[in-house]
């Protein structure tokens, strides 16, 4: 990425609750909280995303959903639709890397664009993101901010700036401006822990990082010092990942010898399931698809796939489908090989790998 690139990051606006309320129009200006069943104050899961109303109350993601049921009873509570959610991300996302020269999907809600020979300047770059939000209210009907910067990071600080809906543009010779006098847990990556050192270093806002010395910075936090010091001063820069499609994850188990046992083959599914899901979480995807393959002993070999109706992470849902499919084969000879895999595969967020935990995106 040159100095002269021109980068937007685009982060829709309370994400989930804003499907929601498009689905239920209404739902416009009330709390609304989605996420786990609050079970009337009893419920011990999380709040995945609420509306900027529900905000006002305090509720904000990844908050316990009994707490913000306290913070707020008259709320909407909803359940997680990931289904739906997937499918007007996935409208989103197409619609976005027709705009770019460089794309790359961070997670369900957010994304990168480099712009770089599509405009020419700053303000046809601004007016390129005007032209986006207008297209991505008008066809799938909600709101997102972006921030433009000549890179990555200072891009993402941005468009964090002005939500919802914000558009903010911090051109080459303003980063340190835009910058130096914000709070340091802006920088992505500087947390609770962080914090507490950088305040007991009298440090608060990102100028101040940008004027101590980097020696001090690593001392304190190692490799990650010389990070907080460039992304300080606007210079820290990481390219444009184009979103490698991974499409299929699968194990599969040759075995020493033919198997006729079908208890045995069953056991074996089992264990190539738990090593997918494995996989499937370390990766952090979800899936739709489960795909089963049998070789018999005379190496005639099939393959059979199910769609589930929603999108899942879930290691039962992987076995239990293999066995289903399995089932057509039972008897039928000696087994020589079983696979076991999925496909349809959606990335998510580091945040959003425990689908138990709901989803945290703002
Ligand atoms: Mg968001």
């Amino acid at each position: 990425m040159g100095s002269d690139s021109i980068i937007f990051h685009i982060d829709m606006d309370g994400f989930f609750s804003s499907v929601e309320v498009r689905e239920d129009p209404s739902l416009k200006g009330l709390p609304v909280v989605v996420g786990s069943d609050p079970k009337g104050g009893e419920g011990r899961g999380v709040v995945s995303t609420c509306s900027y109303e529900a905000r006002e109350y305090g509720i904000h993601s990844a908050m316990p959903i009994s707490k913000a049921y306290r913070l707020c009873p008259d709320a909407v509570f909803l359940p997680v639709n990931m289904q739906l959610y997937h499918q007007v991300s996935e409208n989103i996302m197409e619609l976005l890397k027709s705009y770019a020269s460089g794309f790359q999907q961070v997670s369900v809600d957010e994304a990168y664009l480099d712009v770089t020979g599509i405009v020419s300047n700053y303000e046809e770059a601004a007016k390129l993101a005007r032209k986006i939000k207008d297209h991505i209210r008008t066809s799938e009907g909600i709101t997102c901010s972006i921030g433009i910067a000549p890179n990555k990071t200072v891009a993402k600080i941005a468009s964090d700036y002005e939500k919802p809906d914000g558009l903010t543009v911090v051109t080459p010779d303003s980063v340190r401006e835009f910058l130096y006098p914000l709070d340091v847990s802006k920088i992505p990556g500087v947390g609770a822990k962080s914090q507490i050192i950088l305040e007991k270093m009298g440090i608060r806002t990102i100028g101040d990082i940008g004027r101590t010395d980097v020696q001090l910075l690593i001392a304190k936090f190692g490799k990650s010092g010389i990070r907080f010091k460039k992304i300080a001063n606007g210079t820290y820069s990481s390219e444009i990942v184009e979103h490698r499609l991974i499409k299929s994850i699968s194990k599969e188990d040759t075995f020493e010898e033919d198997v006729a046992d079908t208890n045995v083959v069953k056991k074996t599914l089992a264990i190539l399931s738990e090593q997918v899901h494995t996989r499937l979480l370390r990766k952090g995807f979800v899936f739709r698809t489960v795909n089963l393959k049998v070789r018999f002993s005379d190496f005639s070999t099939y393959t059979r796939s199910v769609t589930l109706s929603a999108y899942s992470n879930d290691k039962m849902s992987i076995y239990r489908t293999a066995l289903r499919m399995f089932s057509e084969f039972e008897g039928m000879g000696s087994f020589r090989l079983v696979g076991v895999g999925v496909s349809k595969l959606v990335k998510m967020d580091e945040k959003q790998r425990r689908l138990d935990d709901f989803f945290d995106v703002d």
